[in-house]
């Protein structure tokens, strides 16, 4: 093969200097055309990481992705690098009968070099038919972790894609990335795309500037909650909610208390979602309070604290969402209020699922009862849950959680949470 200089395309396509972390091997193997499996956290650079060989490789790299918008995004930054409107193109039910013609004239071509597609349009034997008379570079499957019911994100559509690959191909290389890094997920996502020699490249979800802290939710929780804002006033915040009602009063009684914070729940229309997330953005308001629906996507790197009004459903979730704290490096206070209480809440919303759901959602309640609950490190607890060992001697942010730099007794800790 020839000698590919990956710095140079990588300045050429991107403007970087330097591949991020794991990136640079991730490419390599694709290229080879091994089949590929990529584990980053959120902000790990993996989209680069399928962009980057699917530009330099001959024929169309096909990309599932579960979200339009961000299917849409990527298309139209990597357009932007490009002479070629065609280099990049979706794949959905939007298209008019004229823009499909076009797309697969371009991937004809040559000139398409990603193909963005929702699973559900690939199983189109339209597409299916179309795609394997081309010549197609490898399939890359962001946010793999859609195909385990054991992610945050199940999508039964995804556990079909393999089948659906083995008729576009028999021999196209499979990469999967994913920020899900416990090891069930993984497992799954292996087993599901029957990938099970895939190169592995895991990035470590050490998050050394985060300081971790679970607090007693006792009737305080809204004095201390403004306690805490107050301190930190000029700060930006996300405060994460289980209910809309609690979002909404919540964000009111911050105001009252004369804190710039704005409500954001999927119950909202879209225009005052767009809005409020905007003035966070533009840092016209400082607190965003919030239910899950905020979040995906936001990439605002100086976020100085993540509350959990109420304690999230999996260690998943609370990564996730505290890790949206600090991206910058910087400062990244994470308050989560914890009371036994909420989990047989949780437990009761799940009591009308399927009887697999519920055994899979009481299984991830219960860790995060024990992290909780424990007077271990949190940081430890966090990274032994995705697999990784925290290295006491060498490890950075060590002393960064509550359980660490004030430890107490398992008596104490008991005390506390029951209150
Ligand atoms: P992920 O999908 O892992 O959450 P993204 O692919 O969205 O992460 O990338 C996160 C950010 O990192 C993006 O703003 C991207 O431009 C940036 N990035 C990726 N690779 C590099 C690099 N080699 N050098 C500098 N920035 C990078
Ligand atoms: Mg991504």
């Amino acid at each position: 093969m020839e000698q590919i200089n990956l710095h140079h395309e990588l300045k050429k396509y991107f403007g970087f200097s330097e591949f991020k972390g794991l990136q640079e091997r991730v490419i390599k193997s694709i290229i080879a055309n091994e089949d590929t499996f990529v584990i980053m956290p959120t902000g790990g650079g993996k989209s680069l990481c399928y962009q980057l060989p699917a530009l330099i490789k001959e024929g169309t790299a096909i990309v599932v992705s579960p979200l339009i918008a961000l299917m849409k995004n990527q298309v139209d930054a990597i357009r932007n690098i490009s002479e070629h409107e065609g280099v990049a193109h979706v794949l959905n039910s939007s298209l008019n009968k004229t823009q499909v013609k076009q797309v697969k004239e371009d991937i004809s071509n040559g000139i398409t070099k990603l193909l963005y597609v929702a699973p559900e349009s690939l199983t189109k034997p339209e597409y299916i038919d179309f795609l394997k008379d081309e010549n197609i570079s490898f399939l890359a499957i962001d946010e793999a972790h859609c195909i385990s019911e054991w992610g945050h994100d199940f999508r039964p559509e995804y556990r079909n894609l393999k089948n659906i690959i083995e008729r576009i191909g028999d021999d196209i290389p499979i990469i999967g990335l994913t920020a899900t890094a416990t090891p069930k997920v993984q497992e799954d996502i292996l087993k599901n795309l029957r990938i099970p020699n895939a190169n592995t490249f895991k990035a470590s979800f050490n998050r050394p500037n985060l300081y971790y802290e679970i607090r007693p939710k006792t009737e305080e929780v809204d004095s201390d909650i403004i306690k805490f804002v107050k301190k930190n006033s000029g700060k930006s915040g996300i405060i994460y909610c289980l209910s809309r009602k609690r979002v909404q009063q919540l964000s009111q009684t911050l105001q009252v208390n004369g804190i710039k914070a704005v409500p954001y729940h999927a119950g909202l229309d879209a225009k005052t979602r767009s809005k409020h997330q905007d003035m966070f953005l533009m840092e016209d308001i400082d607190v965003v309070v919030a239910t899950i629906a905020f979040g995906m996507g936001i990439d605002k790197p100086d976020v100085r604290f993540v509350i959990h009004n109420d304690i999230p459903k999996s260690i998943e979730s609370y990564y996730q969402e505290t890790g949206r704290a600090g991206r910058d490096g910087g400062e990244g206070h994470c308050i989560a209020y914890y009371n036994h209480k909420d989990i047989e809440k949780l437990e009761k919303f799940m009591s009308g699922k399927p009887i697999a759901e519920q055994e899979i959602g009481h299984a991830l309640l219960q860790d995060v009862v024990a992290f909780a609950e424990s007077s271990i490190s949190r940081r430890k607890y966090i990274l032994h849950y995705f697999g990784e060992e925290f290295d006491t001697e060498t490890g950075e942010g060590g002393d960064m959680d509550d359980n660490v730099r004030y430890p107490k007794t398992k008596k104490e800790a008991k005390e506390d949470v029951q209150l």
